[in-house]
This record gives C-alpha cells, sequence and structure tokens, in this order.
C-alpha cells in the first residue's frame, strides 16, 4: 500500500468522465483500492475518487471518523469504511439542504453546496458483489460529492457561494489550485475547519 498525489484541476485528468471498472480481477483495481483506503486516511478526508488520484476509473471511498464528536453527530454511519466501484445514485430524495463543502483537490477553498439530503447508491464491491446503501445527511453529501468526481464535477461547481480560507501557516507557501478560476466571496487568513 501507498499514499498517493492527490491532484488538483491543474491536471486535466480531475475534469474527464472516469471509465467503468470491467475487470474486478485485475491486480491493479486492487493495488488502487488499498492505495486510495490509505491515502484518504493520511490526508485525512472523508471521501476519495479515482480520479484525485490520476486514475480515471469509477472507484470511490468514503469514510466518516469514528471519534467521539464524530460518532455523536454521524450515529451509525461514524467509523463505517465503504469502498464502492461503478457507484451510481438510483434514488434521491426530493428535499435537499444546505452544507459547506472542503474537497482533497482544491485545498483552501470552502462552499456551500446544495445536496439532496438522502440518496440511494449501488454499486459493487472490491470483488465485484453488488451493493446498495442507503444514506442520509452527511454520508449521503459525500457520496454525492464524490459520485460527481468519477463525471468531471467539482464541489465549486455547484457552491452558490465559494470562499478561501488557508491556514496562517501555510499562507507563505500556499499553492492557489485555481488560481483565480472561479469567484471568491470572502478570503479569510484563518481555517474554517
Ligand atoms: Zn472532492
Amino acid at each position: 500500500m501507498a499514499v498517493r498525489e492527490i491532484i488538483t484541476p491543474k491536471n486535466p485528468i480531475l475534469r474527464k468522465k472516469a471509465r467503468k471498472v470491467t475487470n474486478f480481477d485485475d491486480p491493479k483495481l486492487q493495488a488502487l483500492i488499498d492505495d486510495m483506503v490509505e491515502t484518504l486516511f493520511d490526508a485525512p478526508g472523508v471521501g476519495l475518487a479515482a480520479p484525485q488520484v490520476a486514475v480515471s476509473q469509477r472507484v470511490i471511498v468514503v469514510y466518516l471518523p469514528d471519534d467521539e464528536e464524530s460518532r455523536e453527530e454521524y450515529g451509525q454511519d461514524a467509523g463505517v469504511l465503504h469502498i464502492l466501484v461503478n457507484p451510481e445514485i438510483v434514488r434521491a430524495s426530493r428535499d435537499m439542504v444546505d452544507g459547506v463543502e472542503a474537497c482533497l483537490s482544491i485545498p483552501g477553498y470552502y462552499g456551500s453546496v446544495d445536496r439532496h439530503a438522502a440518496v440511494t447508491v449501488q454499486g459493487y464491491d472490491r470483488h465485484g458483489r453488488q451493493v446498495r446503501i442507503k444514506a442520509r445527511d452527511w454520508l449521503a453529501r459525500v457520496f454525492q460529492h464524490e459520485i460527481d468526481h468519477l463525471d468531471g464535477i467539482l464541489f465549486i461547481d455547484r457552491a452558490s457561494e465559494i470562499w478561501r480560507a488557508v491556514p496562517q501557516d501555510e499562507a507563505e507557501t500556499f499553492d492557489d489550485p485555481l488560481a483565480g478560476e472561479v469567484t471568491v466571496i470572502e478570503s479569510e487568513a484563518e481555517a474554517g475547519e
């Protein structure tokens, strides 16, 4: 297992529609999944899609942490690792919720994004067995964000507002992943995380 480099929008792979996985026995797929899990935990983040590590395939990993605070916030969704291949949203609630999102590929930026409050996701596990997950609240949001990545869609495309919050200790070395590509409503020197 290895931590892979997370790419930013400067790399066009992030904007490509990713290919479906067809061969589950491919050792490269299994290595990719192991590396994605390690990269997600290392970051750390709550979700990662294969295009973010420069592999244009339909694979996502999702993990809400299971510390005490997260357990309170996410309930039984905390601490469950989801590995999904060729995931699709097969059902989405009509009600939408607004929430603040960030992305490992767009460090230093936050956005306000409307998402379905609940979704049903269908796909395959790493061995090609079909799985179906009903997700609500934050988990539903993370699935929508990650599945968007598979179609080259980033949260900044859907955000009603975008703002920049670079941690003070990183301000000098901050390499802007967007470099003026979006309209930022405010710029803060402190992290909002
Ligand atoms: Zn993302």
